[in-house]
């Protein structure tokens, strides 16, 4: 499993960091964790094609997490229109809102897109990819995604409101943690993270007021032997 960070940054743009979005490739497959920023623009600069993708899961409905969808479905709309990926969102009103958009700037006749709202537990399984989506506390339908294959485990924890009450529960060993750094001193990860099996630690969606408070965990965890990253703009993972 290949995962890119396509955008690291957090509610708002930063210096060569875009807003939160996710790739993620497993063999030709591709998938996407948000869109704030277009997922088109990884794929066309890795010269990827587009009828790969094959999910897209949006953790909250937060434009930093979802602004880039309208450019990515107008371009699969009117352009690519062989791709045709499952898209979860959130709830309904982002896929009506974006119909609104297109209808409002695009010539190009409409099309079908496969939208789906996201309840808790498994939400997708093509056989690759297993999903399971977890509620978090940091707006209605919020969600955490735990992604399973080829026996590892990334969760995706999305924006929560604090680790301490809305960290998502998973029981089995995790190879890889995504957590965001935007809402509340990163040190707030502490107690759940020396608490869990856990492998390796990316933060990412941190805010330069708490960007000492994730070196702070960085060099805490680190003496225990659990790798931390910050994550930066086209950082990849592979496991
Ligand atoms: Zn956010």
């Amino acid at each position: 499993m290949k995962i890119t960070v396509v955008g690291s940054s957090h509610g708002i743009p930063e210096p060569n960091r875009k807003c939160t979005c996710f790739m993620v490739e497993i063999g030709k497959k591709i998938y996407f964790v948000d869109m704030g920023t277009s997922g088109m623009y990884p794929l066309i600069d890795q010269g990827l094609n587009p009828d790969n993708v094959q999910a897209v899961f949006i953790t909250h409905k937060h434009g930093d997490h979802t602004d880039g969808l309208i450019s990515f479905v107008d371009l699969l709309t009117w352009y690519y229109t062989s791709a045709n990926p499952q898209i979860f969102l959130p709830n309904l009103n982002i896929a009506n809102a974006i119909d609104t958009w297109l209808e409002a700037t695009l010539t190009a006749p409409k099309r079908e897109i496969n939208y789906k709202k996201i309840e808790s537990g498994e939400i997708f399984n093509d056989g690759v990819l297993k999903v399971t989506a977890i509620d978090t506390m940091h707006c209605p339908d919020s969600h955490a995604f735990l992604f399973e294959s080829e026996g590892k485990r990334v969760l995706f924890c999305g924006d929560l409101k604090n680790p301490k009450i809305d960290f998502p529960n998973v029981n089995e060993p995790i190879d890889l943690v995504f957590c965001e750094g935007a809402h509340f001193p990163v040190t707030d990860y502490m107690p759940v993270l020396e608490n869990i099996d856990v492998k390796r630690v990316v933060i990412n969606h941190y805010s330069p007021l708490f960007t000492p408070s994730a070196i702070e965990l960085k060099n805490a965890l680190e003496k225990r032997n659990l790798p931390v990253t910050l994550a930066t703009d086209n950082m990849l993972f592979t496991i």
